[in-house]
């Protein structure tokens, strides 16, 4: 099987995660809870990391949630981002509460002053910026320039961004160009790829509810880690932060650019099944969430042909008339009822992953 060769990049450190370079592709994501409530957004922190999140994003729109920040950056698991709208005070605050990533754009800070402040600040607690163009907010001028977002609308937005940064000799940045059309997406990604060596923090934006969103994000996301482009992908859903975790997963380990959580697999069914497999797939994909390993686990409807289409599963479960099989690497190891199978196979595989 060949595998992606990606652009090289710099490499950008967010408190501990290398992004760009040689490291893996970060998987991210952003709350939805108000973030000046401290116990709501940490307890979703929690729970996207459990399910693999490496970096969080949080939106800071007032002072209470800038103030948040404090208690939330000292407890949050993974390094935590804050997203901040044009004011350089509160960026710097953030900064200073103990930020890993700061994501703002330099141009719309406004006098240079501010920018050289928030600069010195990141500077100090080497803090990385993120450059966020999306293309529903393009400047006025460049707007007139192109007439719409156009990708190249887009670039010259971020370059003029990233140009602030490098002129206050600022090179620790991260650029995203999002739009919720697919292509134009796809096509600022490339132009912006050829310019500059700076890792591409990579999303569709607004791609939809569970459904649509990832699949709108697998299509796009994955034309642009197929190209070797994408240092750190986040995918847009509307819900639950923790399913934007598993598409972003699925879509790393479908380019074989990640391999270090479990795939469930599972037969469509036809007429020979006879326990419910649905029920079944979903409980095996929810219990194992976060458990970082590479495996493969298949859920099939039948034991007459489950295990055999199911032969590259490390283990599986094949279902037969109100009780199942667990099957290892292909083998039956048992048979248990029903309601038993779930608990019986994550039994196993907990098992194993202890016995190393
Ligand atoms: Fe049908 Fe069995 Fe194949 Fe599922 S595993 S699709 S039930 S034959």
């Amino acid at each position: 099987m060949g595998k992606i060769k990606r652009r090289p990049t710099r490499v950008v450190y967010v408190g501990d995660v290398g992004i760009g370079g040689d490291n893996r592709i970060v998987i991210q994501s952003m709350t939805n809870t108000p973030t000046k409530d401290v116990s709501k957004t940490l307890n979703q922190i929690n729970k996207l990391y459990e399910s693999g999140c490496e970096i969080v994003r949080v939106a800071v729109p007032d002072d209470d949630s800038l103030y948040a920040l404090k208690d939330i950056c000292k407890n949050s698991p993974i390094p935590v981002v804050a997203d901040i709208h044009f004011n350089y005070k509160y960026a710097i605050k953030a900064i200073d509460f103990g930020i890993s990533k700061l994501r703002i754009n330099p141009g719309n800070i406004g006098e240079i002053w501010k920018v050289k402040e928030v600069v010195k600040a990141a500077k100090e607690k080497r803090v990385p910026i993120r450059i966020g163009v999306n293309a529903g907010s393009l400047e006025k001028d460049i707007l007139q320039k192109y007439g719409h977002p156009t990708p190249e609308a887009m670039v010259e937005s971020a370059l003029r961004h990233v140009q602030i940064l490098e002129d206050l000799d600022f090179y620790d940045i991260v650029i995203s160009l999002k739009a919720s059309d697919i292509l134009t997406t796809i096509e600022a990604y490339k132009l912006m790829a050829r310019k500059r060596d700076y890792p591409l923090h990579i999303g569709i934006t607004e791609a939809g509810t569970i459904f649509s969103g990832a699949v709108r994000s697998a299509v796009g996301l994955g034309i642009l880690l197929y190209e070797g482009i994408g240092d750190t992908i986040r995918v847009s859903l509307t819900g639950d932060p923790v399913e934007e975790i598993k598409t972003a997963f699925l879509i790393l380990e479908g380019l074989g650019l990640r391999e270090d959580f479990v795939r469930v697999i599972s037969c469509p069914t036809c007429a020979r099944a006879e326990i419910n497999v649905e029920d079944l797939a979903k409980k095996v994909e929810n219990a194992l969430i976060g458990f970082r390993k590479n495996l493969h686990v298949a859920v099939m409807g039948c034991a007459v042909n489950g295990p055999g289409e199911a032969r590259e599963a490390d283990y599986g479960i094949a279902g037969g008339k109100g009780e199942g099989l667990i099957f290892k690497k292909g083998k039956i190891i048992g048979k248990y009822k029903e309601g038993e199978l779930v608990e019986r196979l994550l039994e196993v595989i907990k098992k194993d992953k202890d016995n190393g």
